[in-house]
């Protein structure tokens, strides 16, 4: 395996345009995968301005906080948090990881608190991370007596036309399932005067766009916006002009790829099997919990069911899977229940699972972010992680 470092300065993740990799890059230009991880230190330091004390936020609320365990603000809701108690629509340069997810709610249920009549929709690309709103949702509402109403693909579309007959603030969902329902009049979007756009680049790499602009303007012309995306394209500035107002716009993307994430790539000979070199692999104690990306779901089916006879406690998620298989496999890797998972890119999306000692590329991903993303899936906080990719050897 060849070591070389990633070279050159370059310039922040939300400026450049998305990358593809093409055929000669797949080949060549492997040295990209491939650097020595830097002691988990932060590439900027950021000084906190607020405590959570300091917030205009009912008290309530910072209850809920400290009871979730959170000490003082991070850099996204340090800066967020005030502008958006204040009404200002915002557009964040966040990826995850980054605490976005209370940077808006906490604002959005203070004004619920204050006025039962405000409405929230809250829109995420996959069902996983909707999921995982929801749960933070359930922290922060705790005991509040607000109510959010879960509207996702690939589940009861029956207990969700319950939920939403009955009283309720929040809708957390996907743009598909939410279009769904508001076509059927079940869901009254005119009378949400606030929206929130989460991971808003991954809502149109998967082909969202038209489903947002659809929602969007369906919605009262006079309303609250906060938008948050790792990157920021033309097509999302574009979104921004249009459907926003004036808004003040915030970056904390800091580096583009996790300083502790070590990058190597394994080649793989002509006569050698891939399948066999990723059996060999994981039979190695430091391969602890390994999260392997595969290009399309029938792969990651070949492959889950490979690892699977070869006696390795392994689930696969993919689109294709039942909701309640999808969230059952996250659960099991979440708690250790089984040391692998196999996932394509749209699955994973947004996952924030601890721990995971490495992550394999045995397929190449698409583009360039979708690479980022993935690998930066390990070295979450301040651990350490490896990230490998399967290069054919010419
Ligand atoms: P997010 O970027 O919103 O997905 O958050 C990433 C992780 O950071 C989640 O596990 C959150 O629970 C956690 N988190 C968010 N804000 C804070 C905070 N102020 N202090 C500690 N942990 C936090």
């Amino acid at each position: 395996m060849g070591r070389r470092s990633f070279g050159g300065r370059r310039r922040p993740l939300h400026f450049r345009e998305k990358k593809k990799f093409s055929p000669k890059e797949k080949g060549f230009d492997v040295c990209k995968l491939v650097n020595n991880a830097a002691p988990a230190i932060k590439t900027k330091e950021y000084n906190t301005l607020n405590s959570f004390d300091d917030f205009a936020l009912d008290s309530r609320l910072k209850r809920n906080v400290a009871a979730k365990g959170y000490k003082k603000p991070t850099p996204i809701q340090d800066q967020a948090i005030p502008h958006a108690l204040r009404g200002n629509d915002i557009v964040g340069a966040a990826n995850t990881g980054t605490g976005k997810t209370a940077a808006f709610l906490l604002p959005m249920l203070h004004k619920v608190l204050n006025d039962r009549s405000q409405r929230v929709l809250i829109l995420a690309p996959t069902r996983e991370l909707a999921l995982q709103i929801e749960e933070e949702f359930n922290a922060f509402a705790n005991d509040l007596g607000i109510r959010s109403v879960l509207c996702i693909g690939g589940t009861n579309m029956l207990a969700q036309i319950r939920k939403l007959k009955k009283h309720h603030n929040f809708i957390i969902g996907t743009p598909g399932r939410i279009k769904d329902l508001f076509q059927r009049r079940l869901l009254h979007l005119e009378s949400f005067r606030n929206v929130i756009l989460d991971e808003v680049d991954r809502m149109l790499d998967m082909g969202f766009i038209h489903d947002i602009k659809y929602l969007l303007a369906q919605l009262p012309e006079k309303r609250h916006s906060l938008f948050f995306s790792a990157t920021i394209s033309r097509e999302i500035e574009e979104l921004i002009r249009t459907f926003l107002q004036d808004p003040l716009k915030i970056s904390v993307v800091e580096r583009e790829t996790a300083p502790n994430v070590q990058q190597d790539v394994i080649r793989i000979r002509p006569d050698q099997n891939r399948v066999d070199v990723i059996k060999d692999l994981l039979q190695k104690d430091e391969f602890r919990k390994v999260l392997v990306f595969g290009r399309t779901k029938r792969g990651v089916d070949r492959l889950y069911k490979a690892l699977f006879q070869k006696g390795f406690k392994v689930d696969s998620i993919h689109g294709d899977k039942t909701q309640s298989r999808r969230q059952r496999a996250l659960r099991d890797f979440r708690e250790n229940k089984i040391r692998i998972l196999v996932a394509t890119d749209v699955a994973a999306r947004g996952l924030d699972i601890d721990d995971v000692s490495h992550v394999i590329n045995f397929d190449m991903p698409n583009t360039h972010d979708d690479y980022i993303h993935r690998i930066g899936r390990t070295g979450r906080g301040d651990k350490m992680g490896i990230a490998l990719t399967f290069v054919d050897e010419k």
